[in-house]
C-alpha cells in the first residue's frame, strides 16, 4: 500500500524559489505542448522530442514526456467535450531530479532539486511532522516526489510504501454511519466523535482564511483521524460502510448531508474521513465492503417500513411499527444488513459458505 504526504518547502530562500518558480514555468509549458502534440497526433516521436528548443535538459524532457503521456492516457480515458488534456500543476519528478535526504541540523530533511541551471542543484531543507515521522521510520520512502505549488508556497509531496496486509480470515462485522452530530456510529451501538459538532461550530466563527480558522480546520482534521483510529479495527473482520465517497451525488443521504452542513458546518471534509477510514482498514487488514446509501436512515430495522417521516433529526420511530431508536444506530445497523447480504449474495455466486452472521440476528 501506498500513501501520499505534503510537506512545506517554506524554508527555500528567494533565490531558490525563483528558481523554481522558472523551472515550474518551463516544464509546465514543454508538458503542455507534449499534451499538444500528443492530442493532434496521438504520439510523440523521439525526433519531436530531441528537437524541440527549450531550457530543460534531455533527461527533463524524458520526464515531461513521461508525465505528458500520464495526463493523456487519463484525459483519453474520461474525455469530457471541448477540454483538451492540460498540466495538472504538480511536477512529477524522478530520483535524478529530486533526492531526499535525512538532515543533521534542526532541520529534519533535505531535498535536492535540479533546477534549469545543469549541475546546480538547489538544497531546501523541510521539517517532518508528527503524522509523517511514523512513516519516515516504518514505511519505505518512494524516489522521486512531486513538487506543487499552491497560493505562492511550495510543497514537496513524497510517496511511502509498506506491504499490504493480507485480509483476515477471521473477526466480526460491523455497520458504520455517518453523521453530523456524532462523527460516526457503529452497529454495537457505540459513539464516535461526539465534538465534531463543537470543532465545526468554531470554524464556522472564524473568519475565513485567518490564522485561528486555519488552526481550527487543523484541529478537525487532528480530531477526525483521531476518532477513526478509536474504530475497533483489531476484532473486526470486515467493515460495512455507505459508498458516499464516490461522486454520487444525487444519492438521498450525499443531499441530506449536504443540506445539513451547509447550514452549519461549511468546511466538512467527508470524503478525508471516508479515505481515514479506508486508509486505517487496509493497514488493518480490515475488508471495507461499500454498500449503496438509498434509505439506510429512513428504513425501519424492525419492519422494513421505508418513510422520510420515520426519522426526525436524532430520533428514529417508524410510522408502521412504532419502533424507536437513536436515527443514527438505527441507519447503521441497516447498513450492516445490506452488507451481509451482499456478502451473501457473493458467497452464494461463488458458492462460499463462511458469510459473517449479524450479531442482533
Ligand atoms: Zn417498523
Amino acid at each position: 500500500m501506498k500513501r501520499s504526504l505534503k510537506f512545506s518547502l517554506k524554508f527555500a530562500n528567494i533565490e531558490k524559489q525563483k528558481s523554481l518558480g522558472k523551472l515550474f514555468i518551463e516544464y509546465r509549458k514543454i508538458v503542455n505542448l507534449f499534451l499538444l502534440e500528443l492530442f493532434s497526433k496521438n504520439n510523440l516521436s523521439e525526433n519531436y522530442l530531441k528537437s524541440l528548443d527549450c531550457q530543460l535538459s534531455y533527461r527533463y524532457k524524458q520526464c515531461a514526456k513521461r508525465q505528458a503521456s500520464k495526463i493523456f492516457k487519463s484525459w483519453c480515458r474520461n474525455k469530457k467535450k471541448g477540454e483538451k488534456p492540460i498540466f495538472d500543476g504538480s511536477m512529477i519528478l524522478d530520483e535524478r531530479f529530486i533526492e531526499v535526504q535525512k538532515g543533521k541540523n534542526s532541520f529534519d530533511y533535505w531535498v535536492k532539486i535540479a533546477t534549469l541551471d545543469k549541475g546546480k542543484p538547489i538544497i531546501v531543507p523541510f521539517r517532518s511532522y508528527n503524522y509523517a515521522n511514523d512513516y519516515f521510520t516504518k514505511w519505505k520512502l518512494d524516489k522521486g516526489g512531486r513538487l506543487v505549488k499552491n497560493a505562492n508556497s511550495w510543497f514537496l509531496i513524497l510517496t511511502f510504501e509498506k506491504e499490504t496486509l493480507a485480509k483476515k480470515e477471521t473477526g466480526k462485522i460491523i455497520g458504520i454511519d455517518i453523521g453530523v452530530k456524532k462523527l460516526i456510529v457503529d452497529s454495537n451501538g457505540k459513539e464516535y466523535g461526539k465534538d465534531i459538532e463543537k470543532l465545526m461550530d468554531k470554524i464556522q466563527r472564524k473568519q475565513q482564511n485567518s490564522k485561528a480558522f486555519k488552526r481550527a480546520l487543523k484541529e478537525r482534521d487532528y480530531y477526525i483521524n483521531k476518532t477513526v483510529k478509536e474504530l475497533p479495527l483489531k476484532e473486526t473482520k470486515t467493515i460495512v460502510m455507505e459508498n458516499i465517497g464516490d461522486i454520487k451525488r444525487n444519492t438521498k443521504k450525499e443531499k441530506r448531508l449536504r443540506k445539513e452542513f451547509r447550514s452549519k458546518f461549511q468546511r466538512w471534509t467527508y470524503p478525508k474521513l471516508m479515505c481515514r477510514i479506508r486508509q486505517l482498514a487496509e493497514a488493518n487488514g480490515v475488508h471495507c465492503l461499500l454498500i449503496s446509501p438509498a434509505y439506510t436512515s429512513q428504513t425501519c430495522l424492525k419492519c422494513g417500513f421505508v418513510h422520510k417521516l420515520n426519522r426526525n433529526g436524532e430520533i428514529f420511530e417508524c410510522r408502521n411499527c412504532g419502533y424507536a431508536a437513536d436515527a443514527d444506530w438505527n441507519a447503521s445497523l441497516n447498513i450492516l444488513n445490506l452488507g451481509i447480504a451482499q456478502q451473501a449474495m457473493v458467497a452464494g455466486s461463488m458458492k462460499i459458505n463462511n458469510v459473517d452472521k449479524c450479531p442482533l440476528n
